[in-house]
């Protein structure tokens, strides 16, 4: 961090936990200070430097002065009856996005948006209609969760997963995602493993190498949507650019470069992607991946005519894949009344 950028009042979870030693240094004071920050903004989730009782007076006003602490503001928060939560955020410039805490038994998970809008356009999901607008800073990113956090803290509960699924592209965002999963994974920041971070994209090839050779043990999941380019191709326009062969490929590449299991979304939609001859398809296709898929029925948008199958329709496809030894499970909508689910979460204007 040079000197100029303490003056352009940058807000404090926007540095690693490496540029904020380098800071300390600069302004005359022990790098050990940092640790007290960290602990402060993503163990204690306090949000002014007022409250860091253990830092001198001094260092408090001093960074009360090269720091901000951007707004969170919640424009609306939506309880389902199952106990997951939508949040609607305002953001600084007037765009809004949506955040989901989806509460277990003792833990919580909290589905993260990671761009205002989608440019994907994929045909079945709410996050791209109103087009794309920008990419969300690692900042935004990270104040998702910490405000979610504290949501899971007065249930008595621990946020113990971090879902990359809410709206936008993840790996479209790539290094501003990174700057967020570090500090999320850090022992020092929020100290959730990176086995319990998931990223899910579209399918952007390049990104999947990249991200393949980071040396990190984070849980990759494609959405894969189709057994072929036949099908994939009209649901989504990103397999023009990127198409099955070369998904697959590059998936095979992060098997190889990661020794990591894959999972593949699936999503079942009535007539479309759920029938036998795909699912022996789909059997097919994942041959020799290291892989799991993990359907998911079709969740209502209103802008779309699709339905979802019946039970019997879900269970016959998933059979049928298991007869490939594919490992197949699936997904339990949650917040589906208060349109939180899957595919629900929208760019908001
Ligand atoms: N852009 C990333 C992150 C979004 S994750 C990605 O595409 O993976 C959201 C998941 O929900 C994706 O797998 C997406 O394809 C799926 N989805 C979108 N619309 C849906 C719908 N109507 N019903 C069920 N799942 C849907």
């Amino acid at each position: 961090m040079e000197k100029k950028n303490l003056l352009q009042l940058q807000d404090i979870r926007g540095h690693s936990y490496g540029d904020l030693v380098k800071y300390l240094e600069l302004i005359g004071e022990k790098g050990f200070r940092a640790t007290q920050i960290f602990e402060w903004i993503y163990q204690k989730n306090v949000w002014a430097f007022e409250e860091m009782k253990n830092l001198p007076q001094d260092l408090r006003d001093q960074l009360a002065k090269d720091f901000v602490w951007k707004p969170c503001k919640i424009a609306k928060k939506e309880m389902s009856k199952d106990g997951t939560a939508k949040f609607l955020f305002d953001l600084d410039d007037q765009e809004k996005i949506e955040t989901v805490f989806i509460p277990a038994t003792t833990r919580a998970t909290v589905c993260v948006s990671t761009q205002a809008g989608c440019k994907f356009g994929c045909k079945f999901c709410a996050s791209g209609i109103g087009g794309w607008k920008r990419n969300l800073s690692a900042v935004e990113i990270l104040t998702q969760i910490l405000y979610v956090k504290a949501e899971a803290q007065r249930q008595q509960k621990s946020l113990s997963h971090i879902v990359f699924m809410g709206t936008g592209e993840p790996l479209d965002n790539y290094d501003n995602l990174m700057k967020a999963v570090r500090v999320i994974n850090s022992p020092k920041g929020l100290n959730i493993a990176a086995r319990r971070i998931t990223i899910s994209t579209c399918g952007l090839v390049p990104k999947i190498k990249k991200l393949g050779e980071e040396g990190l043990q984070v849980e990759l999941a494609v959405s894969l949507h189709g057994s072929g380019n036949e099908m994939r191709d009209p649901l989504m326009p990103v397999n023009k650019k990127y198409p099955v062969s070369d998904l697959i490929a590059a998936c095979r590449e992060y098997n190889r470069a990661t020794g990591r299991q894959i999972t593949f979304e699936y999503i079942l939609i009535k007539d479309v992607t759920c029938t036998d001859k795909a699912a022996v398809e789909l059997g097919r296709l994942l041959k020799g991946l290291l892989c799991k898929v993990n359907l998911i029925p079709y969740n209502p948008v209103p802008e779309f005519d699709y339905e979802a199958p019946s039970r019997n329709r879900i269970f016959a496809f998933k059979n049928q894949l298991e007869r490939s030894g594919i490992h197949a499970t699936l997904r339990t909508p949650r917040g589906k009344d208060v349109s939180a689910a899957c595919g629900q979460l929208r760019h908001a204007v």
